[in-house]
Order: structure tokens, then sequence, then C-alpha cells
């Protein structure tokens, strides 16, 4: 997802994107939404909820994580 769209989401949700990184950013707002702070801790780009709207980013950042 696009850093601008995600920015968006989190001004929306009342978070202040500021010097954030995306991960940063993404665990932000799935805080705010009442989530675990997952975001990139998919080990070896596995992980259950595939309806999560940050997985396909999610798995590319855990794997580039691994290697
Ligand atoms: S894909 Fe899984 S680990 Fe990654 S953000 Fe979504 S729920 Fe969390």
């Amino acid at each position: 997802m696009q850093i601008q769209k995600i920015k968006a989401i989190a001004k929306a949700k009342g978070i202040k994107a500021g010097n954030l990184k995306k991960p940063e950013l993404i665990h932000a707002i799935q805080l705010v939404e009442g989530n675990f702070d997952c975001y990139g801790t998919a080990i070896l780009g596995v992980c259950e909820q595939t309806n999560c709207v940050w997985r396909e980013d999610c798995l590319e950042c855990s794997i580039n994580k691994v290697h």
C-alpha cells in the first residue's frame, strides 16, 4: 500500500504521522483499531489472517527481515 494512503488512513483515525516510517505508522493504526501491532511479524511469510488489509505488505516486509 502506498505510504500516502497509509498516512490518510492514519489521519482519519487521529494519528499524527509525523516522521513515522511505514511499519511504525501501520503499528499505530493497528493499535488504535484495537488489534495487535503485528505488522512485519509474519515469520517466514506465514500468517493465517487472510483478510488482513496489510497482508501483502506485511508478508513482503516479514520475509525481507528474515533474509
Ligand atoms: S498479515 Fe498477519 S502478521 Fe501481518 S499485519 Fe496482518 S495479521 Fe498481522
